[in-house]
């Protein structure tokens, strides 16, 4: 079937939400394409940017620039252009409208005002990188950009430290490299964690290792610092007593009938190769 002849020609009066791809163009799905024919405006961040993207599928709706500077503005004009019976759409530069994207602000006055806001599903780096990493993923924290200035960089992320959810992080490639040095700071140089970057694009790569391993990598290589990345964290892990096997335990409590609970806790750590914080925790809880 083709588009035009696919079109519906009664698009409700609503306020439509359209995903677009984030690298790769294959990825807009056809209802996004014939939304975005249909509306009689498209609110963008950048009508140049847009502009490519939409004359690539020939559509010619008209666009108006919304982004972080007018986005107060512009809804409460975009509400009164639904109440004259005008369908809008919102897109962003690349992905879903809202996810770091303007939209909140728009969104809620629009729903204030009593109109529909309709939905499109599609593209989401943050997802779609999620959905590869290998990392759980039933239970995730989506955490934006992590802040520039180190110390609040520090902050926040001392703030999700025991988090078990899987973090997910957008980080610029300037940033990369202090990113996962905090990262190895605060969550620890063991933490597990997957570096998607280019996702859908032909550089698409995908850097899984500890903490540690993958800034090596990243510093030795330039090549891991260009282009977008998603960040994933594994959710912090419980060290308790299940959790630490029974001939680890044997080893310690042995060892601390001759040798204070720090030196027991290093050695058996050493023996089983395992984490002393997490034997030394369970020393002190156990009154070894
Ligand atoms: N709204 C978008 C979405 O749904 O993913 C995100 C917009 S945010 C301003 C841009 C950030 O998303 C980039 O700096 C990068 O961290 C991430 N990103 C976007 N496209 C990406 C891609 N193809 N691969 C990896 N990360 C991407």
């Amino acid at each position: 079937m083709t588009l035009a002849a696919n079109v519906e020609s009664s698009l409700n009066l609503a306020l439509y939400i359209v995903p677009t791809p984030i690298g790769n163009l294959a990825d807009m799905s056809q209802r996004a394409q014939e939304v975005l024919h249909q509306v009689d405006l498209i609110a963008c961040e950048d009508t140049r940017h847009s502009g490519k993207l939409l004359s690539h599928f020939g559509i010619s709706t008209k666009t108006m620039a919304l982004h972080d500077h007018n986005e107060r503005a512009r809804a409460q004009y975009i509400a009164e252009l639904l109440g004259q019976g005008k369908r809008i759409a919102l897109i962003s530069d690349a992905g879903t409208p809202l996810i770091s994207d303007p939209g909140y602000h728009l969104v809620t006055q629009v729903r204030e005002a009593g109109f529909d806001v309709v939905p499109l599903p599609g593209p989401c780096a943050a997802i779609t990188a999620l959905s590869a990493s290998g990392l759980p993923s039933d239970r995730f924290s989506f955490e934006g950009f992590l802040p520039s200035k180190e110390k609040s960089r520090i902050d926040k992320l001392t703030g999700l430290m025991e988090d078990p959810r899987t973090l997910i992080f957008y980080e610029s490639p300037h940033r990369i490299e202090y990113s996962l040095e905090a990262i190895v700071q605060v969550l620890g140089a063991d933490r597990q964690i997957v570096m998607a970057r280019e996702v859908t694009k032909t550089f698409e790569t995908f850097l899984c290792g500890s903490a540690a391993e993958v800034l090596a990598k990243v510093q030795s290589d330039p090549n891991q610092q260009k282009g977008e990345i998603v960040l994933m964290c594994h959710g912090f892990i419980q060290d308790d007593e299940e959790a630490i096997a029974a001939p680890v335990l044997a080893t310690l409590r042995l060892l601390c009938t001759e040798l204070p609970l720090k030196k027991a806790a290093a050695l058996a750590a050493q023996i089983h190769n395992v984490k002393k914080n997490a034997l030394y925790k369970y020393g002190l809880e156990a009154g070894l």
